[in-house]
């Protein structure tokens, strides 16, 4: 009898579970049309001017939602945001304000619309009344995005004490900054080196290779110390330990390497030693102080031969260029004048095409940065300029 019981419930029980099934999808349905109804349309025609990148018309559609619901914590966040990414930053100023003066804003809620004000004073210029937000931000969950600003800060300032204490902050963390770190000691040995304090040009080098024992920029400014205080040995040895840390440098410091070695008495091992650079490291951006060089200690034949031979090595628009000069006066009078021609035509495309390039935003320059003037970057320049 009791197994009859046992397995006539599922039966009987079928009922009970049609209708608990029935009763949560009417429960379900009908939260979701109250939800729906709740929305104002305003906020969807906000949304779509959005996708349709018009974000003019994004913002008037949730200012009018705002009207209707001053309250909303999180519109009001969103709206200020808009304005700010617009470049209305009066607007998002006032209203990051009028949401910290609301008796609702607190604790996280808090620090939320403080890191956007400290936004919308940065994106206005307004760096000093930012930075006072961003170090009242240091405690909570605001703390890491706050500092990231302070970085970015200090690095606009060029104040670099302050920039390498907040990325040792930031370093404890996942994300090392040991790159930034070693950039920013060499901004100060440089600073220092200007000011000829040649020990705290040392010191900060020092720092700087403790960082990033990489760093092909701590032994420029090394090579640049030593060479100031007469130290050419020394010098050649901190210009040369370049190879070992990034040969693409070697570029930068080829005219200063051959200076030690001419302040030494040996200027032909200087010019052999770029030399067995550039047939080494072909890319390398070193054929003017190579050819400038040879020629004055060599003569115009033998600097016109070694020329040749190096462009023939690596064929390219630079190369070309000096190929035609240097061919132009034992050349035929009859293809002089088209071979002038030709040079010129390919000297405008070298300026215009043969440059510096940030590998991480593509911004192209004439001029190398160590800090890259479009996306902040630290070291994301080619050495050596690239046909672009
Ligand atoms: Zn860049």
């Amino acid at each position: 009898m009791e197994n009859e019981i046992l397995f006539l419930l599922p039966l009987v029980l079928l009922p009970v579970f049609f209708a608990m099934g029935w009763f949560a999808a009417r429960v379900d349905m009908k939260t979701v049309l109250k939800q729906a109804k709740t929305v104002p349309a305003g906020f969807y025609k906000s949304l779509d001017a959005l996708v349709d990148r018009n974000s003019g018309k994004a913002a008037r559609e949730l200012a009018d939602v705002i009207d209707q619901q001053p309250q909303s914590y999180d519109l009001n966040l969103t709206l200020g945001k808009l304005y700010r990414q617009r470049g209305e930053n009066d607007k998002a100023i006032n209203m990051h304000r009028a949401l910290l003066d609301s008796p609702d804003t607190v604790g996280e809620k808090r620090d939320r619309v403080l890191f956007e004000l400290g936004e919308n004073y940065q994106s206005a210029g307004l760096v000093d009344r930012a930075e006072q937000i961003f170090l009242g931000l240091q405690q909570g969950d605001m703390a890491r995005d706050a500092r990231q600003h302070l970085l970015s800060i200090y690095q606009q300032d060029r104040d670099w004490k302050k920039a390498i204490e907040t990325a040792q902050i930031l370093s404890a963390d996942k994300q090392t900054y040991q790159f930034e770190i070693a950039q920013f000691y060499c901004e100060l040995a440089q600073a220092a080196l200007f000011q000829s304090d040649y020990d705290a040009a040392r010191g900060f080098v020092g720092r700087a290779l403790e960082a990033n024992k990489k760093c092909a920029r701590a032994n420029m400014v090394l090579g640049d110390i030593e060479s100031k205080q007469g130290r050419f040995v020394e010098a050649i040895e901190a210009y040369g330990a370049i190879e070992q840390q990034n040969h693409a440098y070697l570029s930068m410091v080829g005219e200063k390497l051959y200076d030690a070695y001419d302040a030494l008495g040996k200027p032909q091992e200087g010019l052999s030693r770029l030399t067995g650079y550039m047939k080494t490291f072909p890319e390398l951006d070193l054929m003017n102080v190579v050819y400038e060089k040879s020629l004055l200690l060599n003569g115009e034949a033998e600097a016109a031969r070694l020329a040749v031979e190096l462009v023939r090595g690596r064929p390219d628009l630079k190369g070309v260029y000096r190929l035609l000069g240097l061919k132009l006066s034992d050349m035929n009078p009859a293809w002089k004048a088209d071979a002038d021609m030709m040079r010129a035509v390919v000297g405008r495309q070298l300026q215009k095409s043969v440059m510096y390039r940030c590998r991480n935003c593509h911004f192209k320059s004439q001029v190398f940065f160590w800090h890259c003037p479009a996306c902040n970057k630290w070291e994301t320049f080619t050495p050596n300029r690239i046909e672009v």
